[in-house]
């Protein structure tokens, strides 16, 4: 912020220099658009009304200052100004100050970075910078304000790099409440036409909750010498003015006046209180629109209400797309209204909806919530508890509606998939209907995601559980040795590469009485005929020594050495235990800066090696410790395989410079190099166990091939 220059009572300020950026830009760049600007003032003044009459409902000596709760627009055809009033909360110097220019949010940046990605105009109301679009249109601001703890303020800019802030000894008292007077640019005086206006509130301000009037300017004729009543007369249209006065004896003289009067734009009741079968597309379109400055149109829409021993009604909404912040944690949560008996009480109650149905936007107006409701009381409230469940029903109604439409869903899925895991992970009560939303790639989903519920259809006659592997990336379970035999016997297999799916399967457990069993953990039963359980006891006894050798080399690498009936191509796997984390998890616990290590040693440890009889590696290795119980070159590629084990089943390797320093000694080895010859890998290499000595290296490394 720099300093303010003070000349007289004025102080100046200098823009914030993106706020200045974002002024150029809205100044200097054409757009079309320009209209939304009284949208956005006008839903800042909205904003500034719930503030104020969220404070009153405790404490009504709030409102003494300016009592009526109200939005005027006053336009000046003389002085080419249009001007908003408002009785909301008012500004302290500092909040102008703050507020209105030294401190830019996040929005700032990330409104000028999707300008230029080629974003409308009429987008600038989600990213929280709405007041600066008055310069669509205006070519100077002039805000007046008075907050109950200050004294009334004027700021003033016709942007440039700098506002002016000082008090106001002389103008009109507000009481309370902003009056925000825009300066509009010659080619923008549309904006002072009745009809215009009129029009933009009506479709863009038309479910604001307080009353928006207009300042019109009506000519009346009226008859000087008579004293009559001639309220009606005034209110019909001139023509039909005449035709009255035409009945009326000609003596009477008329003259012309022009009065004032506000005309109250925003008529409509609630539309949560109209009758669902009554209202529009287009208007939910627009009030959904008018609720959460989204400038495209919902996905999905849920109107109901809730009547009996509690009512309530409500509108409940899904937007097209996640906003761009919604994984900003320090952003409050203000999706969902709550109203009481049409008057707005608070637009961040946490105890409304759970965490993961933030994406959920509308508002609940409960007929059974004291007005004077507060923060604290809300927490214990059984009423909002009853509220919650049923909100929570029916926004998972109104998904499973979404999901009769598949390019909706699609689309759905992709924005919120991760909302519904989280639930699932978190709402013990929903978790089965939460389940059925669910959809993942396969080893047979082909290009489309395929639910749980159309899986079940296509289990094996004999297949009893439902087979998933957790990992990184599509690509990298497609191609894992743990579903190399489940693809071989045609059982299909579920890809959960999302982070938290890992989470959410551990909660989830099953599906359908079908339990969800991993891959790549202990406790993995493929369904076998006669013929194979016969040749696996068989291959088992014939590699139960080399189990045990192995397990004696890698000691406490690993729990157990087993022989594995997953694996049909690689030589080894590594399995975790069935409780204990997957290789996944590891993977995505270490990435979590602030772990708790004591709780990783605990769930990360128990790793079973499992061996493929049939694979020719493990195969050589048989025989040749059956030759030779203390074979040197055993026991290498012995640890070179866990190590290469440890990589394909999606661990991390704890040395890895060991690791390659073994490689490279397999590489020397294939390239027929000398140990000794090689005098700048020998550093490399000193803390490595030697390969058997006196062997024909070369001969050694074909075996392996
Ligand atoms: P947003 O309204 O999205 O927070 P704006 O750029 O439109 O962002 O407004 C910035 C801030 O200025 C508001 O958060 C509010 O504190 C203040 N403000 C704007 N208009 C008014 C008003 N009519 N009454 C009181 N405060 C206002």
């Amino acid at each position: 912020m720099a300093d303010p220059s003070t000349s007289g009572d004025v102080e100046t300020f200098a823009f914030q220099a993106e706020i200045n950026q974002l002024l150029s830009l809205i100044i200097n760049t054409f757009y079309s658009n320009k209209e939304i600007f009284l949208r956005e003032l006008i839903s800042n003044s909205s904003d500034a009304l719930d503030k104020i009459r969220f404070q009153s409902l405790t404490d009504k000596s709030i409102l003494e200052g300016n009592p009526e709760l109200f939005i005027r627009l006053i336009p000046d055809k003389e002085n080419k100004t249009l001007t908003i009033v408002d009785s909301g909360i008012g500004m302290t110097k500092s909040d102008l100050i703050n507020n209105l220019g030294t401190i830019a949010r996040s929005g700032t940046k990330a409104f000028m970075e999707a300008l230029s990605a080629g974003a409308d105009v009429s987008m600038i109301g989600q990213f929280g910078v709405g007041f600066y679009s008055a310069y669509l249109v205006a070519e100077k601001v002039t805000v007046v304000t008075k907050h109950n703890d200050d004294e009334q303020y004027v700021w003033e800019s016709q942007a440039g790099g700098s506002f002016t802030v000082r008090r106001d000894t002389e103008g009109e008292p507000l009481g309370r409440g902003t009056k925000m007077i825009l300066f509009l640019k010659e080619d923008q005086l549309e904006y002072l036409e009745e009809r215009r206006i009129k029009d933009l509130v009506k479709k863009h301000s038309e479910f604001i909750s307080y009353p928006i009037s207009l300042e019109v300017i009506k000519t009346v004729e009226r008859e000087v010498d008579e004293e009559e009543d001639e309220e009606e007369e005034k209110e019909e249209k001139e023509g039909e003015a005449e035709e009255v006065s035409e009945d009326k004896p000609k003596e009477k003289k008329k003259v012309k006046e022009e009065t004032r009067e506000w005309d109250l734009l925003n008529k409509q009741k609630p539309i949560w209180m109209r009758n669902p079968d009554e209202v529009t597309k287009e208007e939910y379109g627009a009030f959904y629109k008018s609720l959460t400055n989204d400038w495209e149109e919902h996905l999905s829409c849920k109107h109901f209400s809730v009547e009996g021993q509690l009512e309530f009604k409500s509108v409940l909404f899904v937007p097209k797309r996640a906003p761009f912040d919604m994984f900003d944690q320090r952003k409050k949560i203000n999706n969902i209204k709550l109203y009481v008996r049409r008057v707005f009480i608070m637009d961040n109650c946490e105890e409304l909806v759970p965490e993961w149905l933030s994406f959920v936007k509308g508002i609940v107006d409960s007929e059974d919530l004291p007005l004077n409701i507060s923060r604290e009381m809300l927490q214990q409230n059984k009423i909002l508890k009853v509220i919650r469940k049923n909100i929570v029903k029916k926004a998972i109604e109104m998904f499973n509606e979404i999901s009769e439409n598949k390019d909706d869903y699609t689309k759905f899925y992709e924005s919120f998939g991760k909302n519904i895991k989280l639930g699932i992970h978190e709402d013990s009560q929903n978790r089965s209907k939460l389940a059925e939303l669910l959809r993942f790639h396969s080893t047979k989903s082909g290009d489309e995601a395929t639910s749980l519920k159309d899986y079940v259809t296509r289990m094996k006659e004999n297949q009893k559980v439902i087979y998933y592997i957790t990992g990184e990336s599509r690509k990298a379970v497609e191609n894992s040795p743990f579903i190399e035999k489940l693809k071989r016997k045609g059982l299909e297999v579920l890809f959960m590469v999302d982070p938290i799916d890992e989470y959410a399967v551990q909660q989830l457990k099953e599906y359908d009485g079908k339990k969800l069993v991993s891959v790549t953990k202990e406790g993995l039963e493929i369904e076998e005929d006669d013929e194979e359980k016969k040749r696996k006891e068989e291959l088992k006894s014939k590699f139960e020594e080399l189990t045990r050798v192995i397990k004696d080399i890698l000691a406490d690498k690993v729990e157990k050495v087993v022989v594995s009936d997953r694996i049909v191509d690689s030589p080894c796997v590594l399995v975790t235990g069935e409780y204990g984390w997957s290789a996944n998890m590891e993977r995505i616990m270490k990435a979590q800066a602030l772990r708790d290590n004591s709780m990783s040693s605990y769930m990360s440890s128990k790793k079973t090696l499992e061996i493929n009889p049939e694979n020719g590696i493990v195969e050589e290795l048989r025989k040749r410790s059956e030759a030779d119980k203390s074979d040197k070159t055993v026991k290498d590629l012995v640890l070179l395989l866990f190590e290469t084990a440890l990589l394909s089943s999606g661990f991390s390797l704890d040395e890895p410079a060991t690791f390659a320093s073994r490689i490279h000694r397999m590489i020397k080895l294939g390239l027929m190099i000398d140990e000794d010859e090689e005098d700048d890998g020998a550093d490399e290499d000193a803390n490595m166990p030697p390969l058997e000595e006196g062997v024909d290296q070369g001969s050694k490394m074909e075996e392996l091939d």
